[in-house]
């Protein structure tokens, strides 16, 4: 099914949505709601008029449902949405969190301009006329100099009306360089693209598997949407299904799962690899879907077999052989079989070579476009301006080739490599950027290797943050343009990742800004036109939310009215229709497939010698992934085994430990070839030997004084490794040691 404009538009006519009325808000909301207005920061509104604003929560991509409760003009409560399509009445600890972000002490509430040296923290408050016309000046003379293509954006995201307003000022000024910061889900888009053709996004039919076998997807530590995966859970908690967790740590999804199955880390691909053996020798896969609707089987058939007995994968992945055997044949036999992967949150790219692995095991069972399976989503295709007149500064800047290599013969399938582009910016390959834009992204906290982001952000001569917060990005800034916050304005969110109803999420004012911030999008269109000539007409629009409006069409009522809109009667097109591959067939191998370097090992950096362990990060519900600084009731909820006062525990099994001399709450310093921190050591059996295992989110060092200085920031300890076959950051951990303190 193709969600084009034209059927968009068709379905938003006069369209209305209906809400099951299902409410589950935890109890726990209350709680937080009382404990978020006790900080001293929060205000607390006297009394007034008590009601409710269905919006959409984008703390995170999962772009919950909420409603949020008001007293007079003040929200003073969040709370799930029942009947969303996402989570039904559900929340995350973040999502309640909202309300710390909108009145703390780390919002920007004026245009800043830097004073003195970089990053030393010393700002000029400006006029919001001041902001635009510096931006534009600055980018209108570049442009001029024939350096357009010199100028970067950097977006959390490229679906939605925002980020595509800086994809057109991009394309319209003359610079080739959009970015955004690769997930999961990059990769598996390009695992669809390769293996069914076309551009769809894998949406995962969670609600219906009765077989979830997880390779490292922390189902309860925030991959895919949270609240939905919680849902999920508690369904197959409840008999429904059984849940077989793959991992080098016992994570909370580990120790919760029907199953664990500790493995070396970075033996994943080997293990999908050597299950597929099984059921291809055993004949278990599902031949009517075999046999008719694929191609490459034969040929791909024959590489698995003669390469990955499980007598072999056993020895790579640590799992033994008949553990594999029996795995294989129990997936295999289940009725509705699911395979993901994507560790932890899914927030780094991971390896091509195991996306693929799994999720040819979804395909041999033919759970592809079924209930319980991996489903091929259409984007719902409402965004379609008039294409933009492009001057001769335009074409020649499009013409020139973008710094990260992506979609060259290198990394033909990639759209955006950010890792590629900081090694290009400090080893001075390819042009100087002169201008890098960042939006809705924080790189010198979540990109790993921060330090050497750092770098990179400070070589450029001119940077501009719109973000809503101080953070670490925003502190090495030149101008800080700071946006409203996701309570404050409009934002659409198309189908989240992962999610097999096809929706468009609106996030909408709920409160008046509480400061002199501006909707990026207003900036962005201002500026543009600030520019002028073609780059300013490319912007007809006077607002951005008359563009919104103009973009969402029909749909702009319902949105208003009940935060999301749904496409009717969605349902996956089924084997004979899902395939837009040459041969109409899903591709176990096809050429694209054999051109890449997919059997090339990922490399960690660091001597095994010099650095004998292996630090790997862990993700954690009460942990933000960094864009968003920690509010500080969720840091209240980190468990003193992860951060004790400001001291960052890293997990060390036992035996690991008393080789090193280290004991509970030892001191200890960590250091990998990107650098050291000083740690405290909490042994856990959970961790295989050898590992060292460290919680994501800590460690910021801006915001405010209740997010900053606590614990470590895992970025800094560990680089990104290119996957050979994709470009994309690879990399699960890092070599490392640890010594006394
Ligand atoms: S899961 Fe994400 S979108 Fe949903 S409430 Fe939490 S932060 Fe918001």
């Amino acid at each position: 099914m193709k969600i084009d404009r034209r059927s968009f538009l068709a379905l938003t006519a006069g369209g209305t949505v209906g809400t099951a009325l299902t409410p589950l808000p935890w109890k726990l909301t209350d709680d937080i709601s009382i404990w978020s207005q006790n900080w001293p920061w929060t205000p607390v509104p006297p009394g007034g008029e008590a009601t409710h604003v269905n919006s959409t929560c984008t703390l995170c991509p999962a772009a919950c449902g909420i409603t949020v409760r008001k007293i007079d003009q003040r929200a003073v409560k969040i709370e799930g949405m029942a009947g969303h399509p996402v989570n039904d009445g559900g929340i995350c600890i973040l999502g309640v969190s909202g309300l710390q972000l909108l009145y703390g002490p780390s919002r920007v509430k004026t245009p800043l301009k830097r004073v003195g040296d970089r990053g030393a923290g010393h700002w000029q408050p400006i006029s919001w006329d001041q902001a635009v016309a510096e931006v534009a000046q600055k980018l209108g003379e570049l442009r001029e100099k024939g350096e357009g293509h010199t100028v970067a954006a950097i977006c959390g995201s490229d679906r939605g009306t925002l980020p595509q307003l800086f994809s057109r000022l991009l394309t319209v000024y003359g610079s080739p360089n959009f970015f955004t910061l690769p997930t999961i889900h990059d990769t598996y888009a390009m695992t669809l693209g390769l293996m069914q053709g076309g551009n769809p996004q894998a949406g995962f039919d969670v609600e219906n598997t009765d077989y979830l076998l997880s390779f490292g997807s922390g189902i309860l530590e925030g991959w895919g949407a949270p609240v939905r995966m919680f849902r999920a859970n508690s369904r197959w908690r409840s008999g429904y299904g059984k849940v077989v967790q793959v991992e080098a740590r016992l994570s909370t999804t580990a120790a919760k799962a029907d199953r664990w199955m500790p493995v070396n880390p970075g033996s994943e691909a080997a293990l999908a690899m050597g299950l597929a053996h099984v059921i291809l020798r055993e004949k278990l896969y599902q031949r009517d879907f075999i046999k008719h609707h694929t191609e490459g089987f034969d040929e791909w058939q024959k590489g698995v077999l003669a390469g990955y007995a499980p007598d072999a994968v056993a020895a790579v992945s640590g799992v033994p052989a008949a553990e594999i055997e029996a795995l294989a044949r129990e997936f295999a036999r289940a009725r509705k079989p699911l395979a993901i992967c994507g560790r932890g949150q899914g927030n780094t790219p991971g390896s091509l070579a195991e996306s693929m692995a799994v999720h040819a095991l979804n395909a041999l069972v033919g759970n592809l476009q079924r209930p319980g399976g991996v489903w091929a989503m259409p984007e719902i295709e409402y965004i379609d301006w008039a294409e933009a007149e492009m001057d001769a500064l335009a074409v020649a800047g499009l013409q020139q080739d973008r710094l990260d290599g992506a979609g060259s013969d290198g990394f033909p399938y990639a759209k955006y490599l950010p890792n590629r582009l900081v090694e290009a910016v400090n080893s001075g390959q390819g042009y100087p950027l002169q201008a890098l834009l960042v939006s809705g992204a924080n790189p010198c906290y979540s990109l790993a290797d921060a330090a050497a982001v750092q770098k990179a952000i400070a070589a450029v001569p001119f940077v501009v943050s719109f973000s809503s917060f101080m953070d670490e990005t925003a502190v090495n800034a030149d101008l800080i343009l700071p946006n409203h916050t996701n309570l404050e304005r409009y934002e659409d969110v198309p189908t989240p990742l992962g999610l097999t109803r096809p929706i468009i999420g609106l996030s909408r004012p709920v409160v008046a800004p509480q400061f002199n911030t501006r909707h990026t999008g207003d900036v962005v269109i201002q500026i543009a036109r600030a520019i002028g000539g073609t780059v300013g007409s490319a912007f007809p629009w006077p607002t951005y939310e008359a563009c919104l409006q103009m973009t969402l069409a029909g749909a702009w009522g319902p949105l208003n009215r009940d935060g999301f809109w749904e496409v009717p009667g969605f349902q996956p097109a089924d084997w004979a229709h899902a395939f837009e591959t040459a041969s109409g067939k899903f591709e176990f191998t096809n050429a694209a497939i054999t051109s890449l370097a997919l059997s090339e090992p990922i490399v960690l950096p660091g001597d095994e010698k010099a650095f004998p362990l292996l630090l790997m990060p862990f993700d954690s519900m009460r942990l933000t992934n960094g864009w968003i600084g920690n509010p500080p009731f969720m840091t209240k909820a980190v468990d003193d085994t992860v951060l004790k006062g400001d001291d960052v525990l890293v997990e060390l099994n036992p035996q690991t430990a008393s080789s090193l001399g280290l004991s509970q709450g030892q001191a200890a310093e960590l250091q990998t070839p990107v650098g050291a921190a000083r740690v405290r050591v909490n042994l856990f059996e959970g961790v295989r030997p050898g590992v060292v295992a460290m919680p994501t989110g800590l460690g910021h060092t801006a915001f405010d004084e209740f997010i900053a200085g606590k614990g470590v920031n895992y970025n800094m300890l560990a680089g990104p490794v290119a996957d050979p076959a994709s470009g994309l950051d690879a990399a699960w951990g890092i070599r490392a040691k640890l010594t006394k303190a």
